[in-house]
């Protein structure tokens, strides 16, 4: 074969190609109507009856030179391509994403604007153990000129013999400390009948991580009107983190703050890994403000203040903390809750980076 004849079957392939790649769009754009036309019917995306009626129709007018089988497999990654895009196009019409509403929701808590530029902190024990004790906390988290305060009452806890937290009579307590110095209070809640019930005692309802996936729980958080913080679960995708946020929203409730808390890896020499570019993706995908809890995802000390100034520099919208008056005698997280002298250290340093940024 000369040279020629090479270039000529070459200039055919070549335009082949474009006459595919236009017909391959033109079939996208379709499968996109269709899309829409199921979304209106409430009809599923992906119909199996229909793909083997198009493969048997095609296996019928096939005539070589390819096997069946290759054809079977060149169109069933068309069919592949085409329902990806019907779904792209609903990811897009999520009600959290940044595509559906791009300017940034503030969540307003007691007159504390998150997500707002200015950074924002919760702190607080892991476990609400006392009166006394989160009374202690939130004397010095007042003193500092902070609002949130945090403390769980309902503890999902690994083992079913430690601790489980004080339950009601925790709220209790935080609602009267609330109340006693003007601070907002945020509290786990676990089970979906208590929703309803933990709105009189709290400011902010939380969900955790292993909680993440509790769909009734979920969407009972987003049938009432309160802001609610939800925690990326332990081995949760940043696409099911969204997901999850998507079913609070779509009960109605918008006020959400997403909060990267560390996802379980191979590492052992923090408790969690924190996934730190997490932020800045979860800004981009959504309009949610994001926090970053750092005494989960280190589960140290030492790591505390390092994870915190990273989180407020890669645009967290506020970082968590654990406090509390006595770490080493705390009935839950002893070995990573600062006590006062170091959340004070932490806090000096914390307010000479902020004022650094701005400068
Ligand atoms: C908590 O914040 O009290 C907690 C249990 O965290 P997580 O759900 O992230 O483990
Ligand atoms: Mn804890």
């Amino acid at each position: 074969m000369s040279n020629r004849e090479l270039e000529e079957l070459r200039d055919q392939v070549s335009e082949i190609n474009l006459q595919l790649l236009k017909l391959i769009n033109q079939r996208g754009r379709i499968a996109q109507e269709i899309g829409k036309v199921k979304e209106t019917q409430g009809v599923n995306r992906y119909d199996p009856v229909r793909e083997r009626a198009m493969l048997d129709e095609l296996l019928q007018h096939h005539d070589g030179p390819f096997e069946p089988l290759t054809i079977q497999h060149i169109f069933k990654e068309i069919f592949k391509a085409n329902l990806e895009l019907q779904e792209d196009d609903h990811r897009k019409a999520l009600l959290v994403s940044r595509k559906k509403k791009p300017e940034d929701t503030i969540v307003q808590i007691k007159g504390e604007q998150i997500g707002n530029g200015t950074p924002a902190f919760i702190f607080g024990p892991c476990a609400v153990e006392s009166y006394e004790q989160v009374a202690e906390v939130a004397r010095t988290v007042k003193a500092k000129g902070l609002k949130l305060l945090r403390g769980g009452a309902f503890k999902p806890r690994t083992s079913p013999y430690d601790f489980q937290g004080l339950g009601f009579d925790g709220l209790k307590i935080l609602k009267r400390v609330a109340d006693e110095f003007d601070l907002a209070v945020i509290s786990e809640i676990v089970n979906p009948n208590d929703v309803e019930k933990a709105l009189d005692y709290i400011d902010v309802i939380q969900i955790g991580a292993r909680n993440m996936q509790n769909f009734e729980l979920l969407k009972a958080a987003g049938q009432v009107d309160k802001p609610v913080l939800l925690k990326r679960g332990l081995s949760a995708t940043l696409d099911e983190f969204v997901n999850a946020a998507e079913y609070i929203m779509a009960q109605g409730n918008g006020n959400i703050i997403l909060c990267e808390r560390g996802i379980r890896t191979y590492e052992k020499a923090t408790r969690n890994t924190l996934d730190i570019s997490a932020v800045p993706i979860l800004k981009q995908e959504t309009h949610l403000p994001v926090f970053v809890d750092v005494t989960h995802s280190t589960g140290r000390r030492d790591l505390l203040l390092p994870t915190a100034k990273a989180a407020l520099a890669i645009g967290a919208d506020g970082v968590m903390a654990e406090v509390h008056p006595d770490p080493a005698v705390a009935l839950s997280d002893s070995a990573q809750q600062m006590d006062f002298n170091q959340f004070d250290a932490f806090m000096e340093e914390i307010e000479k980076t902020l004022h650094l940024q701005k400068v």
